[in-house]
């Protein structure tokens, strides 16, 4: 039985009307995303800039249309049945870098859809330290800091100045790091403040840094990833977060017998416990039943739940 569809003609005339070839309809995710699993969105709209973007939040809120994010999809697991409404990204006008010098060193200004290893990148090239951190992760730098993405090196909430963001009124803000609520892997609005829908850009310390010196730290980060991590694999990066205590995610799977361990095309990695891969058939059910799986004997053999740190569409 196929799921039921959110969007009535009138809604599709609308969204064709205003984003044109912008607005592609029962889009296949799995196309999207780096797990390359689950079903389509009712449509999948691009906002080239500020003025579209606050046009499809506004909009699809008056015709209650459920809306959702998309960054590189690189976080992100979509069920089979897909997601009943639309799912926005961010186009070319949200992707330019620059770095700004200040007083005390410079700000990297990214647009929110700019890939977050370009932004690395053009920091590295240019001699300014603090983007570090961040080196080896896929994604935007909007999807990045929306889930306060990070190494053993830092995370966002250590780097972030300051970000852009359209509220559910599709008016735009800037937040400061010291104006929301940073934890793990997520951030939250400090209470009595609205949220936002969607951040659009933002701007990240740097501090001046020795271009060879940067690129070299660069190499070996990317080198131990590539060591212990099934980088030739689809996945979607480390699955479950790790407990506030104690053995690390990967390590407590692994103990409970779980690598390498299979349900269709989904696979717990022989390489890294904590990143469950698609073999190449998986479908989405395949990761939704193995992780249940993975969760299930990790709690009976250690008493821990896993949380997840990928996002699943619509959850
Ligand atoms: C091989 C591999 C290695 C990885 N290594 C790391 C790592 O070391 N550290 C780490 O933290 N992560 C890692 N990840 C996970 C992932 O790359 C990061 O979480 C990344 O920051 C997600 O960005 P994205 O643009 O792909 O977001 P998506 O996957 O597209 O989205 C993730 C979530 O963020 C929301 N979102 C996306 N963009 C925006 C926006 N502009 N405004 C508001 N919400 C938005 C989405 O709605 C969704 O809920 C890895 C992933 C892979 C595949």
């Amino acid at each position: 039985m196929s799921p039921k569809r959110a969007i009535s003609p009138d809604a599709a005339r609308w969204l064709t009307a205003r984003f044109g070839e912008g607005a592609r309809f029962s889009e296949p995710l799995a196309l999207h995303t780096s797990l390359s699993v689950g079903g389509p969105a009712d449509a999948l709209v691009t906002a080239q800039d500020a003025a579209a973007l606050s046009d499809l939040i506004t909009g699809c809120a008056m015709r209650n249309l459920p809306l959702a994010f998309l960054g590189g999809g690189t976080n992100l697991l979509v069920p089979d049945e897909g997601f009943p409404g639309v799912v926005a990204r961010l186009g070319k006008g949200f992707s330019g870098i620059r770095i700004q010098r200040t007083p005390a060193g410079a700000l990297l200004d990214a647009g929110a859809a700019a890939p977050l290893p370009r932004a690395v990148a053009r920091a590295q090239e240019k001699g300014w330290a603090g983007m570090l951190f961040a080196v080896g992760i896929p994604g935007t730098v909007g999807g990045a800091v929306a889930g306060n993405a990070g190494t053993r090196e830092g995370w966002v909430s250590d780097a972030i100045a300051d970000f852009d963001c359209v509220g559910p009124g599709g008016e735009t803000r800037r937040l400061g790091r010291e104006e929301v609520r940073w934890s793990y892997r997520s951030l939250s609005p400090m209470g009595g403040e609205p949220g936002w829908k969607v951040i659009t850009r933002a701007r990240f310390f740097l501090a001046p840094g020795d271009p060879e010196a940067l690129k070299e730290q660069a190499g070996r980060m990317l080198a131990q990833r590539r060591q212990s991590q099934p980088l030739s694999q689809k996945s979607a990066g480390c699955f479950f977060k790790n407990p506030e205590k104690g053995p690390a995610a990967g390590a407590l799977i692994e103990r409970a017998g779980m690598k390498g361990q299979t349900l269709g095309g989904a696979m717990v990695s022989d390489i890294h416990a904590n990143f469950i891969v698609n073999r190449g058939n998986a479908s989405g059910s395949d990761i939704l039943g193995l992780i249940a799986r993975v969760r299930d004997r990790v709690e009976k053999e250690f008493g821990i739940q896993l949380e997840s740190e990928v996002k699943i569409l619509g959850a």
